[in-house]
């Protein structure tokens, strides 16, 4: 339960006053309060205690509530967390005279960063491998190399804004009921820069940035995948009034290959091997996405089989390490066969005792069918 606080203690009125009273008193104790009238910190604290009733006593449903039950949140008026943003000296205003009153926020001004820009890049696989540079062209904005940046034509100068002698801000002193107050504002003439051009570039028309093509080498470091983002700093659009300027990512992307498939760092790729060599066992070479690999195949491997070729993947980024290569064996049939080659074909099946006996002359048939 909050504590129990007599507003209309806090604002000096009977407990039967008229509206036309609380609202006079309201504005004589605001007077006397308001911060941005009083320089008391404690000032402050009291001008919200003094809101904070006025905001009950004011609004005859919410007072009534608040007589009945002697309670600020019954009153539907939790407690005051708002400062004086929310129920400030324009709110006064608003209060008794209906007249908008804001004040102006002074803009940020001075140097900006210019933004980040992004580019798509395509790498094959030999090149996700090696490692590679490329050339790109970006668009971008960049300094005015006539104007130097400065967005003056070339021999004149900004000159300092008279208005605000340069701060880019003024204060207007205003007179109210409540007295005389200082209000800041971003300077209409130079609009919160400090200084104006006169005569601007014509090359940039006073901006001191021009829009340009630029031809970039980028590195691209060896294990890079789909997706990979390559931050190159300050190469994106050039800041403003001397601000830094903004990143390039180069966004990667890998060409399809049809040799192999990629996973992470490992390689997978299908082989044919003749039918002896997976029976006799040997030592075939496997290609690689860089170089020819000698495979030993073991006797009696059967179709299918995969075997792994240690470190001859990719390179993983960014480290000393490599993936495999994963090679699978397809059993390869011989599409013609010498009279010898069948001769001894047959008498293996004679010998195996599998099959029919094929039959003799008629090619392209027999044990080993052509698909
Ligand atoms: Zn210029
Ligand atoms: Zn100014």
């Amino acid at each position: 339960m909050a504590e129990y606080k007599d507003y209309y203690q806090v604002l000096g009125v009977p407990r039967n006053a008229t509206e036309e009273e609380i609202k006079r008193a309201y504005r004589q104790l605001a007077r006397q309060y308001h911060p941005d009238l009083n320089p008391d910190p404690q000032a402050a604290d009291k001008m919200r205690e003094i809101n904070e009733a006025y905001e009950v006593l004011s609004d005859p449903e919410k007072r009534a509530r608040y007589d009945q039950t002697g309670s600020a949140e019954e009153a539907g008026f939790g407690p005051f967390t708002g400062g004086f943003g929310d129920f400030g000296i324009g709110d006064i205003f608003e209060a008794f005279f209906g007249t908008t009153f804001r004040q102006t926020r002074v803009r940020e001004r001075g140097p900006q960063r210019g933004r980040d820009l992004s580019v798509g890049l395509r790498v094959n696989l030999k090149e996700v491998a090696l490692g590679c540079e490329k050339e790109i062209s970006i668009p971008r904005l960049e300094k005015c190399p006539v104007c130097n940046g400065s967005g003056a034509e070339p021999g004149t100068f900004p000159t300092l804004c008279s208005r605000c002698q340069g701060k880019g801000e003024i204060r207007q002193i205003n007179q109210s009921l409540f007295g005389q107050f200082i209000q800041v504002i971003e300077c209409p003439d130079c609009h919160g820069e400090g200084t104006i051009i006169r005569n601007p570039c014509k090359n940039c028309r006073g901006t001191g940035l021009i829009q340009t093509r630029r031809e970039i080498k980028v590195k691209i470091p060896p294990g890079v995948e789909e997706g990979t983002k390559i931050r190159l700093s300050g190469e994106g659009d050039a800041g403003w009034k001397g601000g830094p300027a903004g990143d390039l990512y180069v966004l990667i992307s890998v060409e399809k290959n049809n040799r192999f498939q990629r996973s992470g760092p490992h390689l997978l790729t299908t082989v044919e091997v003749p039918y002896h060599v997976m029976a006799l066992g040997g030592v075939i070479e496997v290609e690689s996405i860089l170089e020819k690999v000698p495979l030993e195949i073991p006797p009696g491997t059967p179709s299918d089989s995969q075997l792994t070729l240690r470190g001859k993947g990719l390179p993983l980024l960014g480290r000393n390490q490599k993936g495999d290569l994963l090679v699978t064996l397809k059993v390869e049939v011989p599409k013609r066969l010498s009279q010898e080659e069948r001769e001894i074909l047959e008498k293996l099946a004679q010998i195996r005792g599998n099959g029919k006996s094929p039959q003799p002359g008629k090619k392209g048939r027999g044990l080993f069918r052509n698909h």
